[in-house]
């Protein structure tokens, strides 16, 4: 079978060759792509900006070994000279079977903000997700509502939405908002929403039902137990005729308890207490979701002699009794310290232009403005009239 073979020496290849060492990126010359290696020493500047270009996603990053190179997926066309556009635009692919860099390009584009993507892509199956919405006040005149979309099986923040209430009818339409938003970019991005698990929101209900035939929809076991002191209590749930028709459609695997856990991390993030601006929120949304994923992904810790490390630890539910706990690698926090005081001392801690969404109006932008003299004005005129 032709696809085996290709696959083993691929694997063969990125086992023991040269490889692409950019973030995200795994490219060998298997994958028909032409490596380009680092410049050398005697070339200081363009090499530096070569190393600062793997090091923007790989901090501890400091110089390629002989195996590590860049593949020409993270440059751009002008990097090349034109001999090789007009070859491939005529067609002659098989002509080109080097390509060579112009002496002073650089490698600009990364490949990891589409890393989810490449892999849900890969897999070709319709997605499993578990979607919830997050208000940032309790009760009913939330300014925000942030709707996440969590991959259930790679257990990945997959996508996040931000709602503003002026964009919409009503505050209570913000979470429905969200959630059309989030499946047109998983639409856009070519991939198919398989299962859908959420909590019992009647709107959502009756979108997913008229609008996504293609999808199954689920109730998070979760969200139905709460607030019933959960499953012991079962009866007096099935005797409801309402969550009767709602257990039908209970979740049968994949639970959404992980987006619960997102949610409280982004309370972490974002306090409800606190009023952000729409890029403040969004980027607290942003920076959550980041190190939640980076959190799930985090390996379990090892002894020096390779067994796995757990902690014992004594949870309120349990009245006494202890739990073991995975002990997880080191986070990413301490590098993260480490890079923010190099940077200080190296004063190159610049902000970089950040391109952020178009945010909505500010809320106060449909009231009433008046001009501040007459306001003033009757603000005095108004204590005149007190004894
Ligand atoms: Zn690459």
């Amino acid at each position: 079978m032709a696809d085996s073979i290709e696959e083993k020496s691929r694997t063969l290849a990125k086992g023991k060759g040269r490889f692409c060492c950019a973030g995200g990126c795994t490219n060998t010359n298997a994958d028909g792509v032409s490596l380009h290696s680092f410049p050398s020493e005697k070339r200081p500047d363009i090499r530096r900006k070569w190393i600062k270009f793997i090091r923007d996603e790989q901090i501890n990053f400091v110089s390629p070994t002989k195996y590590q190179f860049i593949c020409e997926r993270h440059f751009t066309k002008e990097c090349y000279p034109k001999k090789y556009s007009i070859l491939e635009a005529l067609g002659k692919h098989d002509e080109i079977k080097r390509k060579d860099l112009n002496p002073d390009a650089v490698p600009t584009i990364h490949l990891k903000p589409k890393r989810y993507l490449h892999t849900a892509r890969e897999k070709n199956l319709p997605l499993s997700l578990g979607g919830d919405g997050r208000c940032d006040t309790p009760g009913h005149s939330a300014k925000f509502c942030s709707y996440t979309m969590l991959d259930v099986n790679l257990m990945v923040v997959a996508d996040i939405q931000l709602v503003q209430s002026n964009e919409v009818k009503s505050s209570s339409h913000m979470e429905k908002e969200g959630l059309i938003r989030a499946v047109k970019e998983f639409q856009e991005n070519g991939l198919a929403i398989g299962e859908l698990v959420t909590d019992r929101h009647p709107q959502i209900t009756k979108f997913v039902r008229e609008e996504m035939p293609n999808t199954k929809h689920y109730f998070d076991v979760w969200h139905v137990a709460k607030g019933s002191k959960a499953f012991v209590e079962l009866e007096k749930i099935a005797a409801n005729t309402r969550i009767k028709k709602d257990i039908r459609k209970l979740s049968p695997g994949p639970q959404t308890a992980a987006l619960e856990g997102y949610h409280s991390i982004l309370n972490h993030f974002a306090p409800k207490m606190i009023g952000f601006s729409y890029e403040g929120m969004l980027s607290r949304l942003l920076l959550a979701a980041l190190h939640f994923n980076e959190n799930m992904q985090r390996p379990q810790a090892c002894t020096r002699e390779g067994a796995k490390r757990f902690s014992i630890i004594f949870p309120k539910a349990k009245g006494g009794h202890y739990s073991l706990k995975e002990v997880k690698e080191p986070s990413y926090v301490e590098t993260l310290k480490d890079e923010m005081t190099r940077l200080a001392i190296n004063g190159e801690g610049k902000r970089k232009d950040i391109q952020m969404p178009m945010a909505p109006p500010p809320l106060s932008a449909s009231y009433f403005h008046p001009v501040k003299e007459d306001a003033i004005n009757n603000f005095q005129s108004r204590f005149k009239l007190l004894p």
